[in-house]
């Protein structure tokens, strides 16, 4: 026979790790799968090929049509998911970008009203308690550098928010996993603390498959099956089940489960892995007299947002940052393509006088993620015009700011993106989206979204809280039950604590 459990969680990034975390603070029989494995700050070391091997997804792209440039797929594979390897930068959606949300889905609020910021707030605030958020004001000798250039073109630099707390000893090892433990990750700050709740937490997990059925009611899910890291097959059994496994993995996993075939082929199920948004991003480095030493800071300490909106260019620059010395020799370009040969070994030699900028763009949600005939994934991105044309206008900013800062040489790497969204739209018309405003499916009862996937539109800003708000927010609506699912336990279960004792601050 096999296990039954009230919730399943498949994947523990930024959405998993949170409704999992939270369900079984709250006395919730929770199985956590993650395909990935268990690692703790005790394994994490600057050892950038070994944790790029252990910690990260294979690289993966998406090719543009029709230009045929790649753009890179970057994401985290192991507990904590992306939150463990990423850098942690912590920012609200503005409202601005919630707007899009309503026109691209009709997503409403319980009252029926456009969602917006005020239907987020709550669950922002305690995420931010438990990760404890702050300013980062510690701006190292980098970001003085570029900040004249910023100052040059008349834009600001201002402090970020990030989820790292005062151990931050700024030794620039957030994407190989952050030795201090001063990276709040969802690793650390819900599920590490779960398990001395009761999580049921099984690293190297590969779910296959979501089972759906029919009791009489339409499609339901009833569990999942998984490989465990020994290749052996399980089932287990839920009352509901809840799909984290990140925008790329998520529509995938729905589609060999067989959701367009049990629904009959509903628009609703038919949009499963569509509207993928890239938040295309480029890495722009600029080479100084003086030693810059971006590789030895908390990478993302200022950002600048004068052109965050659309109508204002669509952009935000973060400062500063350095890949670790593979990631930078395999991705240099110059006007004439990738660096090769005396070039590329003069711009590794002068590694310690580079600095970069981060600049991320707005984009409309025009990529796609397919499972094609033989059961392959691909990943598509038609770019618009107005999408390249912003992506231009920001990459040749960035290039004036480090002008302007005296850079001697100013190099850069391809289109990369590390914040995907929006594959399984959530919203209150099913001929626009996947998931209703509390992350179910339109066609089948018992199956949430759970992670970035729910998205409507791209966020101009980096988007993990709010993929931990909306998990925090649908953790509430597990918990609530209101259709029932998980009527027995909640039951036994009546006046279980909330989440505040494990607030950090
Ligand atoms: C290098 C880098 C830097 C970043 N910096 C920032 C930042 O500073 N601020 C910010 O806000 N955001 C940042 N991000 C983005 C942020 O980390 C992601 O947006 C966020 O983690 C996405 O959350 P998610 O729950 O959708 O997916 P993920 O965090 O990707 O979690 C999905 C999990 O599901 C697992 N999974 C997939 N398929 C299966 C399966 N079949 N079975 C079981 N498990 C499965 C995956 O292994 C993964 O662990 C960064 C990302 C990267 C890669
Ligand atoms: S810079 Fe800070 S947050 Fe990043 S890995 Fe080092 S100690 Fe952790």
């Amino acid at each position: 026979m096999s296990e039954r459990f009230d919730v399943v969680v498949v994947g523990s990034g930024a959405g998993g790790g949170v409704v999992a975390g939270e369900l079984t603070e709250r006395g919730r029989r929770v199985l956590l799968l993650e395909v990935g494995p268990h690692r703790t700050a005790a394994d994490f070391t600057r050892w950038e090929a070994r944790a790029t091997h252990d910690l990260w997804w294979p690289v993966r792209m998406a090719m543009m049509v029709p230009a045929g440039e790649p753009i890179l797929l970057l994401g985290g594979r192991c507990v904590g998911g992306g939150t463990t390897i990423n850098t942690k930068v912590a920012l609200r959606a503005d409202e601005r970008d919630l707007r899009k949300w309503h026109a691209a889905t009709g997503l409403t609020n319980e009252r029926g009203e456009p969602f917006g910021q005020a239907d987020l707030s709550a669950h922002y605030e305690r995420v931010e308690r438990v990760l404890g958020v702050r300013e980062r004001r510690d701006w190292p000798r980098s970001v003085q550098t570029v900040a004249p250039g910023f100052q040059a073109l008349g834009a600001d630099l201002e402090p970020v928010r990030s989820y790292t707390d005062h151990n931050c000893m700024r030794c620039g090892s957030c994407l190989q996993g952050c030795p201090t433990n001063a990276g709040k990750s969802t690793l650390v700050s819900y599920i590490h603390p779960a398990l001395a709740s009761g999580l049921e937490l099984r690293p190297g997990s590969a779910v296959r498959r979501v089972l759906l059925e029919d009791r009489g009611r339409g499609p339901e899910a009833s569990g999942v099956e998984y490989l465990d890291a020994g290749g052996e097959p399980h089932t287990v059994q839920a009352d509901v089940v809840v799909v984290a496994a990140g925008t790329l993995n998520t529509p995938q996993l729905l589609v060999r489960s067989g959701i367009r075939e049990s629904s009959g082929g509903s628009p609703s199920s038919a949009l499963v892995g569509r509207h993928l948004g890239f938040h295309p991003a480029r890495l722009v480095y600029g080479l100084f007299d003086e030693p810059q030493d971006s590789h030895m800071v908390y990478p993302i300490t200022a950002h600048s947002m004068n052109h965050q909106h659309d109508e204002d260019g669509g952009f935000v620059i973060e400062a500063t940052t350095i890949m670790d010395p593979i990631g930078f020799a395999t991705t240099l370009q110059d006007e004439r393509g990738p660096l090769w040969g005396e070039p590329l070994v003069a711009a590794l030699r002068a590694f310690r006088r580079w600095t970069g900028l981060l600049m991320m763009v707005n984009d409309d949600n025009n990529g796609a993620v397919v499972v094609d005939d033989a059961g392959g994934e691909n990943f598509e991105a038609h770019l618009e015009p107005g999408e390249l044309a912003r992506i231009d206008q920001a990459f040749r900013f960035t290039r004036q700011v480090l002008e302007a800062a005296g850079a001697r040489r100013i190099l850069w790497t391809g289109l990369v993106t590390t914040h995907v969204q929006g594959t399984c739209r959530m919203g209150d018309d099913p001929a626009r989206s996947v998931v209703d405003r509390n992350g179910e499916s339109h066609d089948i009862k018992r199956l949430f979204v759970g992670d970035a996937s729910v998205i409507p539109r791209t966020l101009s800003v980096n988007p993990s809280l709010t993929i931990m708000a909306l998990a925090s927010r649908l953790a509430d609506h597990l918990h609530d039950d209101p259709g029932g699912y998980l009527a027995t336990s909640a039951s036994a279960r009546a006046g279980s604590a909330p989440v505040a004792h494990r607030d950090v601050v």
